[in-house]
């Protein structure tokens, strides 16, 4: 896997999308190329008093559709070509879910484990310093994404509103209620994962009741994702997050290990449920259930495993779990998979919802967010669900579909002048 490059999956699946609605290359060239990227160092005195130089990305794919937006990710395997894949999956997923944004993403090389709060602060100011001439919030919208939290998405709008001397809340979403966050943002992603799985089964006739399902990570968009899926009744058998996994075949006691990670740092390491074994992370993968719900990182289904895959049917919480590999593996094979760009949008539809909020200055309740939440996800699912029977291919490259003819028909109408 040393030289899979998520980037290049995305342009061959976007070629794959034109041609097979036989729009010509000169129509969407633009969309192969980044808009722009940026690449920081980020000095920080790290509490011992020595200075450390960190290296930060953000890649603003595209801004056809509207303001560049798309998550912040901090991690020990941020780089360039990870952060421009992320970036691009945010322009598709963005136009899907009718968004009026481009996509962008952004990260910083470091594990955040490893700092202390103090200098997590500093480093996350210091890379708003340097990012600050390309975001804005008609520009480039930032979010939170793996290793990133409300905290963090707090201290970015203190520090963006004092180099600009104004309060500026929509420069980023995903921030705490206290400074204009959402109702509903938190749990968006995973409810959103859980309406895409919804809609699907409805379509094939069948419920989630008693579906036995594995979650791979159990952060933001995997625990709340499994606490929905098994309040609708469905069997979580297993969890895993970085630390390790657990299996239970009369289900894992869903509820307990929400509240025990959410209290211990989003972590599972130390839980402990009667009747629950540990297994391998890799064994996660391969546990013989009704769904497998990724929602830790991309890449982790692959030439290596896919083979070993038993679920009868993947949902991808994650962005880019599957490698293009792996995709047309299942999609010979009949195991359907409900794709990124589609099934973890709710993510991003709340965060434009608070967006929205932040530039009214008039707040929703939450009924009134997962409404909205729930009608957006049910069109977009239609729409591809209805591009997929048209044109008889699978379901990501009907999800790209949906979203390059939205993305070319702008770019006909504004030109292509960049
Ligand atoms: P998070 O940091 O809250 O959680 C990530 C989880 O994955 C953690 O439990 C971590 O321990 C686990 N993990 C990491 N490496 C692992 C490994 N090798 N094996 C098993 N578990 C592992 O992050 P998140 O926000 O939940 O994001 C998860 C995925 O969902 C990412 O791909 C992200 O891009 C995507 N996503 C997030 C959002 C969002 O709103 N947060 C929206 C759309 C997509």
């Amino acid at each position: 896997m040393a030289n899979y490059n998520p980037y290049e999956n995305m342009l061959q699946t976007l070629d794959l999308a034109a041609d097979t609605l036989g729009i010509p290359r000169n129509d969407y060239e633009v969309l192969r190329h980044p808009e722009r990227e940026m690449n920081v160092a980020i000095p920080v005195q790290m509490d011992d008093g020595h200075v450390e130089v960190f290296t930060g990305y953000r890649c603003q794919h595209s801004s056809v559709l509207g303001a560049s937006k798309g998550g912040l990710r901090f991690h020990p395997d941020a780089d360039e070509n990870e952060v421009r894949a992320l970036g691009a999956w945010m322009t598709i997923k963005n136009a899907i879910a009718h968004l009026p944004y481009g996509g962008g993403k952004g990260g910083i090389k470091v594990d955040p484990k490893k700092l202390s709060e103090r200098e997590l602060e500093r480093l996350t100011r210091g890379f708003v310093r340097k990012i600050a001439p390309i975001i804005g919030v008609e520009r480039d919208v930032p979010a939170p994404d793996v290793n990133t939290n409300p905290q963090i998405m707090s201290w970015i709008v203190d520090e963006y509103s004092a180099l600009t001397g104004q309060w500026t809340p929509g420069i980023v979403t995903g921030k705490p209620l206290a400074i204009g966050g959402s109702l509903g943002r938190n749990e968006a992603t995973g409810r959103g994962c859980m309406f895409t799985l919804l809609s699907y089964l409805e379509k094939q006739g069948t419920s989630i009741k008693d579906l036995t399902i594995a979650v791979q990570g159990f952060g933001n968009v995997g625990s709340v994702g499994a606490l929905l899926m098994h309040r609708e009744g469905a069997k979580i058998v297993a969890i895993g997050d970085v630390h390790g996994s657990l299996y239970n075949a009369n289900g894992i006691d869903v509820e307990k290990a929400y509240e025990y990670a959410n209290s211990h740092g989003r972590s599972l390491e130390g839980y402990e449920e009667p009747g629950m074994t540990r297994i391998p992370n890799p064994d996660l993968l391969l546990l013989d259930v009704d769904v497998l719900y990724l929602a830790a990182l991309e890449n982790q289904v692959n030439e290596a495993n896919m083979k070993e895959v038993k679920a009868k049917l993947i949902l991808e919480g994650a962005n880019g779990p599957l490698t293009k590999d792996a995709d047309l593996y299942f999609f010979e094979k009949g195991i359907p998979v409900l794709p990124d760009v589609l099934a973890n949008g709710g993510g991003v539809v709340v965060s434009y919802y608070e967006w929205v909020q932040n530039k009214a200055g008039f707040y929703w309740s939450e009924e009134e967010v997962n409404e909205k939440l729930a009608k957006n996800m049910k069109k977009s699912f239609e729409e591809v669900w209805a591009m997929q029977e048209e044109f008889k291919v699978y379901p990501r490259l009907a999800a790209y579909m949906v979203a390059l003819r939205r993305l070319v028909e702008a770019l006909k109408i504004k030109g292509y002048n960049g």
